[in-house]
């Protein structure tokens, strides 16, 4: 296998949170990252899904200790929550392919969805691919944004506390009619949280769908 890029639906195997199964062989084998999949999966039963990527901005945030200063709230609910609840951060950089760096991320992440890898990358969890897949988009996201106030050199303000209060997730939230539930509407559908704006699952389909297009099912047996 030659990376995400090169990977479609036919390379796909199932092996299991050890890295091992059916079908594997020269040409298909585990990522060398398992573990970092793995060992979540065996640590925490609530997740359903782990996505781990290297996106630009996280890695930059990750590398100059960028700080998640709760900056907004209403522009983009899904963002204010994680930088409320603060960015778990994992201080090594190398990848994750062994099980003790692996409990070392885990700790680190506590019950959270989302850690960032110094110098490395994110790993992000949900009840599913799509839920899972929004944190990590909207975490990039959040990362940009962020960068881009760091690239300013201005200080920024943060919000009231009462602001922080209406966003964070631990706290009593304020309930909207089911009429006007947009975001409970959607996750009701599966596409996860976050679609404001299209910074989830959802948008981030539209927007593949519209140029390399999604990948073939064909499937491909041999190892
Ligand atoms: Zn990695």
């Amino acid at each position: 296998m030659g990376g995400l890029a090169q990977t479609d639906v036919h390379h796909v195997r199932r092996p299991d949170f050890d890295g091992e199964g059916p079908g594997l062989g020269r040409s298909h084998y585990a990522p060398h990252e398992t573990p970092l999949h793995g060992e979540v999966y065996k640590a925490r039963s609530e997740v359903g899904a782990v996505v781990h990527v290297h996106p630009k901005h996280a890695l930059l945030c990750s590398v100059t200790g960028v700080e998640f200063t709760p900056i907004f709230g209403g522009y983009s609910p899904g963002l204010a929550r994680i930088a409320i609840l603060g960015v778990p951060t994992y201080h090594r950089a190398a990848t994750i392919i062994d099980p003790d760096m692996a409990a070392e991320m885990i700790e680190v992440m506590g019950d959270r969805n989302v850690v960032l890898l110094r110098g490395h990358g994110i790993a992000t969890t949900g009840p599913t691919v799509q839920a899972a897949t929004s944190v990590a988009l909207q975490f990039e996201n959040l990362c940009e944004i962020m960068w881009q106030v760091a690239l300013t050199g201005r200080k920024p303000m943060e919000i009231a506390q009462v602001d922080k209060d209406r966003y964070d997730p631990r706290k009593e939230q304020v309930v909207f009619p089911a009429s006007r539930d947009w975001q409970g509407m959607r996750r009701a559908e599966g596409a996860g949280d976050g679609e404001e704006g299209g910074m989830g699952w959802r948008g981030w389909v539209q927007r593949v769908e519209g140029t390399v297009g999604l990948p073939s099912e064909q499937l491909d047996e041999d190892g």
